[in-house]
């Protein structure tokens, strides 16, 4: 399928990604297939010969976000009447969204959805041979594609998909009708993969999924996500392995004892609580209560007590009071996140939740975000400020954004540390050095690197 070289080697792409990892991977698998045809990647749109768009309708603003840079298009469009413009993703698959697509953009050479990335060859060869829009969207749920080639960004770290799909149906989310049921990869594609990776110089694994705890249950045998974990902790060559993302309800005891024993396997998860009130985790489906929650967390916390925790929160869900606003005030003080992504609830048509009563205005939502984040940043701080002269391991990662005289990386627990060192990135990428922590801030850490191992 993949491998074609036919298309002049000479033409240009580039692919602009919204949205989360799952989509960041799906650019890298969009990348590998069409550099196997032949196809080199640009940044400057001026110079593409194919300008993809992978969407993402996970939130309102994104979607805006899309719209707006589509319609800018028109005019490159007109100057260059050849280049070939595609939009993909998650909107796509929502219903009716292709089809407003066409008539806003009459201009779009193609469109798709999230089940056909591997088509993308085959729609190509459509496009130039069609003089309308090709649309392409697919409700084929069942079947995974394994030998879609993957260019990942260069770095120490990448991420593997281990499982697709939701179904878990949370009132407020449009993913499980977007990606579909849950499907599990097997885990000897998983392992394989993982082996390659070590092979060729990756140091760090993010295992992604919507809802990695419920990894296998589709799959014949025992096998679980713990099982995968343990399995995946015997390889050589990679240093650490993070994953994401945790339904709380689904997090077993077994899970818990695997990050505590495996080597490997970071002390970090990321595990949404959504609400700090049970009856607004009633109503968003989530199935666990406050009270589960936090139990969750202590049991967490008496095996692996250093754990790093971050959680997302959504604010102002249909029918949130000031009474549920402040159980998530009091939740996250006293559960103190090490840091959370924090949002105003946002309505997805198609979902539940946006056909709810009591739908809470604006300035309400905009008030009560700003005040949890200013809570959890005070918070992030505080803990932050507990590591201040400790010495902490990072991995090595590149230079920091800010300051090229600065390195960057991780430590276990998932923590930015910007440091300063004598020996040079080269020397030092991809490896585990000790930082001292001089100033901890609410979002990173500041150091000065003492050695490396
Ligand atoms: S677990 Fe809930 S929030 Fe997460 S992807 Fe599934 S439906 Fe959406």
């Amino acid at each position: 399928m993949f491998g074609n070289k036919a298309i002049n080697p000479q033409k240009y792409f580039t692919i602009v990604t919204y949205g989360c990892q799952m989509n960041e991977h799906d650019s890298e698998k969009m990348t590998g297939i069409l550099e196997s045809m032949g196809y080199t990647w640009t940044d400057n749109k001026e110079e593409a010969d194919l300008i993809l768009y992978n969407t993402c309708c996970v939130r309102k603003h994104a979607e805006e976000r899309v719209y707006g840079n589509i319609g800018m298009l028109k005019d490159l469009k007109q100057r260059k009447p050849d280049v070939i413009l595609g939009v993909c993703g998650c909107m796509m698959q929502q219903k009716g969204v292709a089809q407003e697509m066409k008539k806003r953009f009459p201009f779009i050479d193609l469109i798709f959805g999230t089940f056909n990335l591997h088509n993308l060859p085959k729609l190509l060869e459509e496009v130039s041979e069609k003089k309308e829009t090709v649309i392409e969207i697919l409700d084929d749920q069942g079947r995974i594609y394994e030998d879609v080639p993957v260019k990942r960004k260069k770095g120490v770290s990448a991420w593997v998909t281990i499982m697709y799909g939701c179904n878990n149906f949370c009132s407020y989310c449009i993913v499980p009708y977007v990606r579909g049921r849950e499907r599990s990869r097997h885990p000897d594609n998983i392992i394989k993969e993982v082996e390659k990776l070590g092979r060729e110089g990756v140091k760090e694994i993010i295992l992604l999924g919507q809802n990695v705890n419920s990894y296998g249950k589709d799959l014949e045998g025992k096998i679980t996500f713990s099982r995968l974990l343990r399995k995946l902790d015997q390889i050589e060559n990679i240093k650490r392995i993070r994953f994401m993302t945790s339904h709380p309800k689904d997090l077993s005891e077994d899970l818990i004892l695997t990050i505590r024993d495996c080597q490997r396997v970071c002390n970090q998860l990321h595990l949404p609580i959504q609400s700090g009130s049970s009856n607004i985790l009633k109503k968003m489906n989530r199935n666990y209560t406050r009270e589960e929650y936090l139990n969750l967390v202590r049991r967490i916390r008496k095996e692996i007590p250093d754990i790093g925790l971050s959680t997302d929160i959504i604010v102002g869900f249909p029918g949130e009071t000031d009474k549920d606003f402040s159980d998530t005030v009091d939740l996250i003080k006293q559960v103190k996140f090490d840091s959370a992504f924090m949002f105003a609830y946002s309505k997805r048509t198609g979902t539940p939740a946006a056909r709810m009563g009591e739908q809470i205005d604006e300035e309400t939502k905009k008030r009560r975000l700003e005040q949890l984040i200013k809570i959890q940043n005070a918070i992030s701080k505080e803990k932050n400020m507990l590591l201040k002269n400790k010495t902490v391991e990072v991995l090595v990662e590149g230079l920091s954004k800010n300051n090229k005289n600065v390195l960057t990386g991780r430590t276990d627990t998932g923590k930015i540390v910007n440091f300063t060192s004598d020996v040079s990135l080269d020397k030092l990428y991809g490896k585990i050095v000790k930082v001292r922590i001089t100033h901890p801030k609410s979002w990173s850490l500041t150091g000065e690197m003492i050695s490396a191992q």
